[in-house]
């Protein structure tokens, strides 16, 4: 556009008018050039300014030649309608538990409401011009971008992942985000962030975890010794069957009994009783400490000992180990001068063939239980 092609030929026509008019015709997408009749440029559209696409085009008036009145308005419906629109915006956001942040390309700040008092303490006015990121955790920067921008770039759902934001004082809350990319021209940003309390949330979902843990931990624990329980034995024995099998590795088993328990629960008491088999129980497990060993209770005054990669030589020594060690133990807490106890146990070690199952080395430890009880007690016994 030329000085000499309409509007702009006006001699009256002040050059501060004149850079009003490029700078609204630059928000429309025009360019104005001025130049003089050597075709010197005299004013150019000045390059948009930084915020230019988001603030509303003015209002541009001037006197033409002939004394006639040139103005260039918005069209004032569109302007109202905006202007309504932003204000619900903003009584939506300063109401709002919420932070609301609206933030450039670059996540810096241009807008934080009212919530950002409460959630960060932190004046909303203190974050414009600070970046998004500087608002979270710095170990939890780098996700949150890569969570939820490129998300947002594609403008799809950007995820309910929890992030820590930054307190005035450097403690940490825990924050749930959403981030969606705004149309061009909105007055407000190129991306509008939600953040939201999830503190409670983490917490609950901690207590959740922990609770789960403590369940699935319950649900195979026995109450009364601490040991596995049988179902968790069952799995186990199972589980290293398989992995013998597959590995070529032996695999041994010690089923335990305590002698003589019916007699001495008849005389003291089914709680001592429980006591003893606590007791017993302590025992076996201070001498079952290699990685991979499981002792668990096998049900009543049982015990059985898992031991992968464990051939029939060290499964003996084990149980003698054990044997010598219920011998050695003092129950004296539980009953004064109360009668020895002692433990029978049964050992089976294999190297598991395909065709055989778990249940073999069950009834092999079985047996040797039996053989040991029937050979005198507290002794170890193998099937040869
Ligand atoms: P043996 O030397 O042949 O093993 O003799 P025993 O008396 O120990 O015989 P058996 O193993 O058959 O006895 C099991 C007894 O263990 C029966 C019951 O009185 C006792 N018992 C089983 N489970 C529990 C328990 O949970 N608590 C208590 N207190 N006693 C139990
Ligand atoms: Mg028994
Ligand atoms: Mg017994």
């Amino acid at each position: 556009m030329h000085a000499d092609a309409g509007v702009a030929a006006a001699p009256n026509v002040t050059d501060s008018e004149l850079e009003t008019l490029a700078q609204l015709l630059t928000g429309l997408g025009i360019t104005l050039t001025l130049t003089d009749a050597e075709g010197h440029l005299l004013i150019s559209a000045p390059p948009p300014r930084r915020d230019a696409a988001h603030e509303p085009p003015r209002t541009v008036s001037m006197n033409l030649a002939d004394g006639r009145r040139l103005v260039l308005a918005p069209d004032s419906e569109a302007e109202r309608r905006n202007a309504e629109a932003r204000q619900r915006f903003r009584v939506l956001a300063e109401h709002s538990s919420d932070l609301i942040v609206a933030v450039d390309a670059d996540l810096a700040i241009r807008f934080a409401s009212q919530a950002a008092a409460t959630l960060l303490d932190i004046v909303p006015e203190e974050l414009h011009g600070r970046t998004l990121a500087e608002l979270l955790a710095p170990e939890d920067r780098a996700g949150f971008i890569a969570r939820h921008f490129m998300h947002a770039q594609r403008r799809g759902p950007s995820g309910t992942d929890l992030f820590r934001a930054l307190r005035r004082d450097g403690s940490t809350l825990w924050i749930e985000a959403r981030v969606v990319l705004l149309p061009p021209g909105n007055g407000l940003g190129d991306y509008l962030v939600t953040l939201r309390d999830a503190e409670q949330r983490k917490q609950a979902e901690l207590a959740l975890g922990q609770a789960n843990a403590e369940l699935s931990a319950l649900a195979s624990t026995d109450a009364l010794t601490g040991l596995a329980n049988r179902r968790m034995f069952d799995a186990t024995l199972r589980k290293e069957w398989f992995r013998a099998l597959r590995d070529g590795s032996p695999l041994s088993l010690l089923m335990i009994d305590i002698d003589h328990f019916k007699p001495l629960n008849d005389q003291y008491g089914h709680q001592a009783g429980d006591a003893y088999l606590a007791a017993v129980a302590d025992v076996i497990e201070r001498n079952v400490r290699r990685a991979g060993d499981m002792a668990a209770r096998y049900g009543g005054e049982e015990f059985a000992i898992v031991l992968p990669g464990t051939a029939a030589a060290g499964a003996l020594e084990t149980a003698e180990a054990i044997r010598r060690a219920v011998v050695a133990a003092r129950f004296d807490g539980i009953v004064k001068d109360g009668p020895p106890i002692t433990v029978s146990i049964g050992v089976a070690a294999t190297v598991p063939i395909a065709g055989a199952g778990a249940a073999t080395l069950v009834h092999s430890a079985d047996a040797a239980l039996y053989q040991a009880k029937r050979n005198g007690r507290n002794r170890v016994e193998i099937l040869s």
